[in-house]
C-alpha cells in the first residue's frame, strides 16, 4: 500500500468522485487527493477521471462532484489528509459534463434512490465516456487577402499553397502528402506570418444523416393555425413567459388535445419563438424514436439539420453508433443545435441553456426506464425545468393520471384542444361484441362480419386499414384437450405460459396446425411443440390470440391484400420500423397489422379503418393501471383512422365492451374516464392520489428470496416507525409477485405507500442508512413504479 499514499505537499488539493460503478460506493462519491502533477490549469466539477477503489485500488472511472483545497471543503472531513487516496489520472479530452447536469444527477440519484454515479453513466451516452469517435481533424486553411507582396517564399512553401489554393482548406495530412512535403515546418511558417491558419476542429458530421432522411413534402407545410392551437399557444406563452423580452419562467403546461388536433404544431410555434427570441434551446422528447419517424421527421424539416443558423436540430435515438452519439452530444454541448429530439435520456441533453421541454405523449409508459436508474423522463424533465427556469409542455390526447390531476388541481396549465383541424373528421367508433358474434356465428371468429365487412370494403376504396391486437405470436395457450387432465404448457424457467409461435406464416391457411416453436415471453427460452400431452398422451391443442393467427386470417378473408405485420418478432432490426411505415405511406401495404407499435404517432391519410381484434388484452391484468393501460391503447388507436379528408371508421372488437374503460375510450369520453378512474384510486388509496415505492427482491432459492423481502419489508416499517410517519404509510407485503418466477428467479415485493413524496423520501434514506437497503443484484428499488407484473 505504500507508495500509493503521497506526499502532502505533492498535493493541489482535494477532489469527491463519485465512480462509475453498479455499486453504492459512498453515495455521493469519494474523496481522492490530486497530485500537483496531474492538476494542471486546475479540476472543476464534472470533469472525468480515474481513481483506484477498493483494497485492491482497482482502476475505476467517475466524474468529480467538488473539488476545493482541503478535505474538508468537499466533504471528507474526519480522514486523515494522509491517508487519502490520489486520483490516478484525468481523463481531459472527453467531454466534461455541464453543473447543470451535475446538480440534475445528483437530484435523480436522491430521488430515484440510486448511486450517484450509476446516474452519470445514464446521463453520458456511451461514445461520450470512451471518447469514441471524436475525431480532431487539423485542417489548414488559406487566408485569401492576405498581402502577398514582401514574403519570399520558400519552394516548399510555394507548393503547400499551390496545392492549397484549388480547395481553399485542407486537413494537415492529405495537405502535406499533396504538397509533397515531409514535415509540418512550412505550413507553420506560413501561419505565422499570416498566410494560412491551422485550426483544430471536431468532427461533428459523423451520423448526421438521420436529419436527411426523407421527409414527405406534407410535413414541411407550415398550416394556418386553427382557433384551438392559436387558444393553446397564447395560453402556453402566458404560463411561460416565452413571449415576453428575454423572458421564460419555469411553468409546466398539459395540452391535451385529441388526435389530429394537431399538437405537434403547436409545439414547433413554440419553438420557432424560443429560437427567434431567446438564445435558449429546446428538448424534445417522444417515446420511442424508431415507432415515430414522422414526428421526427416534422422537427427536422421545419427547424433545420445541421448547421442551419441559430437552429440546427441534434437527434439523439438507440440507432446511432457511438461515435455517431458522441458527435450529436457534443453538436449540442457546444450550441450548434439548439434543438434536441431524442427519447427518454434526451432529457440529459447537455444544451447550454434550455427554454423549453416538449414531452410528447406523456402518457407513455417507455418514460419510465425499467432497469437503474429508474427515473421517469417526463419527471426528471419537470425538474431539470425548475432548475432552469424553464417551460414544461406535456402533450397528450390521454394524459396520464399523474399529469391530468395536478392539471385538475391547478398545479399545472391545462390546455385542451377537443376538436381535430379543420379538414379532418372525427372517426366513427362501433363496438363488436364478441360474446354476441360467437353466439351468432357459432365458434370463435377472430375477425367479426362487421370488420371483416370494412376491411373488405376499404381495400376495394384503395385505401389503407391498421389492425391492433396487443399480443404477438400464433396462440396464447398449449395445453390438453381433456379438462380432467389439466396439462398446460408452461415455461420452465417462469411462472408463465409458453406461447406458441408458426415459423412460417401460412398464407390462406390450411388444414391443420402450422409449423412452429413455443416460446416464452418473458425469458425468450424457446421449445419444441409438444404434440401430445405429457401426462395422458391426448393430442396437445393450441388457442387463445396472436398477431401471427391475425395475419393468417386476414391473409384468407382478404385474397390478394398486401399484409404486413409489426411486433417484437418481425422488427428485430434497426431501421425494420422505418421500412415497414415507409412502405405503407407509400401504398405498399393495404393492411398493417400490428401491436401498440401501430398505436403510436402515425399519421396516414390513406388510413380509413382502424380494427382493434380485442380490446380486453390488458384489462384482467394484476396491475392497478390495467384500466388506463387499456382506455389510452384503444383511443390512441383509434385515433389513427380518418387522417385524410375521408371519415374514418374504426372497430372495436371486445368479450366485455361494458367495461368503463373500453366504453369510454370508444365514446371518446377522457374526462370521464378519468374522473371514474381517479375515483377508484382515491377510494383504493394508489397512485396518483398516493405515492409509491416499489422493491422486488429476487433470488434462485425460494426462501432466500422470501428471507430478503421480509427483511425489506422489515427495514421500511422500521424505517417509517424511526421518523414518526409510520401512521402516514401503508406497508404491503413481503408478498409474492404477479409472475412469481422469471428465468429461474423467484420474485416477492414489498410495496410503501404514503400521501406524498416527500415522506418516501424520507423512510427510504433511514432504510438505507440503518439498513443498506440499497439497489442490488437482489434487490429492485422503484419509485413511482409504472409496471407492477
Ligand atoms: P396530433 O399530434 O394532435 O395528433 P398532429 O400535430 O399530428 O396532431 O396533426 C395532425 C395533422 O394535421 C398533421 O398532418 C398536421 O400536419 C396537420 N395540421 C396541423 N395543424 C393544422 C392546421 N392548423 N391546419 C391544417 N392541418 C394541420
Ligand atoms: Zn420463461
Ligand atoms: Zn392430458
Amino acid at each position: 500500500m505504500s507508495g500509493l499514499f503521497i506526499d502532502e505537499k505533492a498535493v493541489a488539493g482535494f477532489v469527491r468522485v463519485a465512480v462509475e460503478r453498479g455499486v453504492d460506493v459512498g453515495g455521493e462519491g469519494l474523496t481522492y487527493a490530486v497530485p500537483a502533477e496531474l492538476s494542471g490549469d486546475g479540476l472543476s466539477v464534472g470533469m472525468r477521471m480515474t481513481v483506484p477503489l477498493g483494497r485492491g485500488n482497482k482502476p475505476a472511472s467517475g466524474y468529480v462532484v467538488a473539488s476545493g483545497a482541503t478535505a474538508e471543503a468537499v466533504g471528507g472531513a474526519g480522514f486523515d489528509p494522509a491517508k487519502i487516496k490520489p486520483i490516478l489520472s484525468v481523463e481531459r479530452d472527453g467531454l466534461a459534463l455541464p453543473e447543470d447536469l451535475i446538480e440534475l444527477s445528483r437530484w435523480v440519484a436522491g430521488y430515484y434512490a440510486c448511486p450517484l454515479g450509476m446516474v452519470f453513466a445514464s446521463v453520458l451516452p456511451g461514445g461520450v465516456k470512451r471518447g469514441a469517435g471524436l475525431a480532431r481533424s487539423r485542417v489548414v486553411r488559406l487566408i485569401e487577402d492576405a498581402a502577398a507582396e514582401g514574403v519570399r517564399l520558400t519552394k516548399q512553401a510555394a507548393a503547400v499553397l499551390g496545392a492549397l489554393h484549388e480547395a481553399g482548406e485542407m486537413e494537415m495530412k492529405a495537405l502535406l502528402e499533396a504538397a509533397g512535403v515531409r514535415t509540418e515546418g512550412p505550413v507553420r511558417r506560413l501561419a505565422e506570418a499570416g498566410r494560412v491558419a491551422i485550426e483544430t476542429r471536431v468532427d461533428l458530421r459523423a451520423g448526421l444523416d438521420v436529419a436527411a432522411e426523407r421527409v414527405a413534402e406534407r410535413l414541411t407545410q407550415r398550416p394556418t393555425l386553427s382557433d384551438d392551437q392559436v387558444a393553446a399557444l397564447s395560453a402556453i406563452e402566458r404560463a411561460s413567459g416565452l413571449n415576453e423580452a428575454g423572458g421564460g419562467r419555469f411553468s409546466v403546461s398539459l395540452l391535451r388535445g385529441v388526435t389530429g388536433s394537431g399538437k405537434t404544431e403547436v409545439y414547433l410555434r413554440l419553438i420557432e419563438r424560443l429560437l427567434a427570441e431567446t438564445d435558449r434551446g429546446a428538448i424534445v422528447l417522444v417515446p420511442e424514436i424508431a415507432l415515430t419517424p414522422q414526428t421526427v421527421g416534422r422537427f427536422v424539416a421545419r427547424l433545420g439539420g445541421a448547421g442551419v443558423e441559430g437552429g440546427g436540430v441534434a437527434v439523439l435515438h438507440s440507432g446511432l453508433s457511438p461515435a455517431q452519439r458522441h458527435a450529436q452530444w457534443a453538436r449540442v454541448r457546444e450550441g450548434s443545435a439548439r434543438v434536441v429530439v431524442g427519447a427518454r435520456s434526451a432529457v440529459f441533453a447537455p444544451l447550454p441553456r434550455v427554454g423549453l421541454i416538449v414531452v410528447d405523449e406523456e402518457h407513455e409508459s417507455s418514460y419510465k426506464q425499467d432497469q437503474l436508474p429508474r427515473y421517469h423522463a417526463r419527471d426528471v424533465a419537470i425538474r431539470r425545468a425548475q432548475m432552469a427556469g424553464a417551460a414544461v409542455v406535456l402533450g397528450s390526447a390521454t394524459p396520464s393520471l399523474e399529469s391530468w390531476r395536478h392539471a385538475e388541481a391547478g398545479r399545472y396549465v391545462k390546455v385542451e384542444m377537443p376538436r381535430r383541424v379543420p379538414g379532418l373528421n372525427t372517426p366513427r367508433v362501433e363496438v363488436v361484441d364478441l360474446v354476441e358474434e360467437r353466439r351468432k356465428r357459432r365458434g370463435i371468429h377472430l375477425i367479426s362480419e362487421r370488420l371483416e365487412h370494412e376491411l373488405i370494403e376499404t381495400h376495394r376504396r384503395g385505401m389503407q386499414s391498421l389492425v391492433l391486437l396487443n399480443r404477438r405470436g400464433y396462440a396464447s395457450w398449449i395445453a390438453c384437450p381433456d379438462h380432467n387432465c389439466g396439462w398446460q404448457m408452461s415455461c420452465h424457467r417462469c411462472d408463465a405460459m409458453m406461447v406458441f409461435h408458426v415459423r412460417d406464416p401460412l398464407r390462406g391457411g390450411g388444414g391443420g396446425l402450422p409449423r412452429g416453436y413455443v416460446r416464452c415471453h418473458h425469458c425468450e427460452a424457446e421449445r419444441q411443440l409438444e404434440p401430445n400431452c405429457p401426462v395422458c398422451g391426448k393430442k396437445t391443442v393450441v388457442f387463445g390470440l396472436g398477431t401471427q393467427r391475425v395475419e393468417e386470417e386476414l391473409a384468407t378473408k382478404l385474397p390478394g391484400a398486401r399484409i404486413a405485420r409489426m411486433d417484437r418478432d418481425t422488427m428485430s432490426r434497426p431501421g425494420d420500423h422505418q421500412r415497414v411505415l415507409a412502405d405503407f405511406e407509400a401504398g405498399k401495404i393495404d393492411v398493417l397489422l400490428g401491436t401498440q407499435m401501430i398505436a403510436k404517432g402515425l399519421d396516414f391519410p390513406n388510413v380509413r379503418l382502424v380494427g382493434v381484434i380485442s380490446a380486453d388484452t390488458a384489462i384482467h391484468l394484476p396491475d392497478f393501471r390495467a384500466a388506463e393501460r387499456t382506455f389510452q391503447l384503444v383511443s390512441q388507436v383509434a385515433g389513427r383512422a380518418g387522417r385524410g379528408s375521408e371519415p374514418g371508421v374504426v372497430i372495436v372488437q371486445s368479450f366485455e365492451p361494458g367495461i368503463e374503460a373500453i366504453r369510454l375510450a370508444c365514446e371518446g369520453d377522457f374526462t370521464g374516464f378519468a374522473a371514474a378512474e381517479l375515483t377508484t384510486r382515491e377510494m383504493a388509496g394508489l397512485p396518483p392520489q398516493r405515492r409509491m415505492v416499489r422493491v422486488v427482491l429476487r433470488d434462485r432459492d425460494p426462501a432466500a428470496c422470501h428471507r430478503r423481502a421480509a427483511a425489506a419489508a422489515d427495514a421500511l416499517q422500521a424505517a417509517a416507525t424511526r421518523e414518526g410517519v409510520i401512521d402516514r404509510v401503508t406497508l404491503r407485503g413481503p408478498v409474492t409477485c404477479a409472475i412469481a418466477r422469471i428465468a429461474d428467479h423467484h420474485r416477492e415485493q414489498a410495496l410503501l405507500i404514503a400521501d406524498d413524496a416527500a415522506i418516501l423520501q424520507k423512510v427510504l434514506t433511514s432504510a438505507r442508512n440503518h439498513d443498506r437497503l440499497v439497489s442490488d443484484a437482489h434487490t429492485a428499488i422503484d419509485v413511482d413504479p409504472v409496471a407492477l407484473l
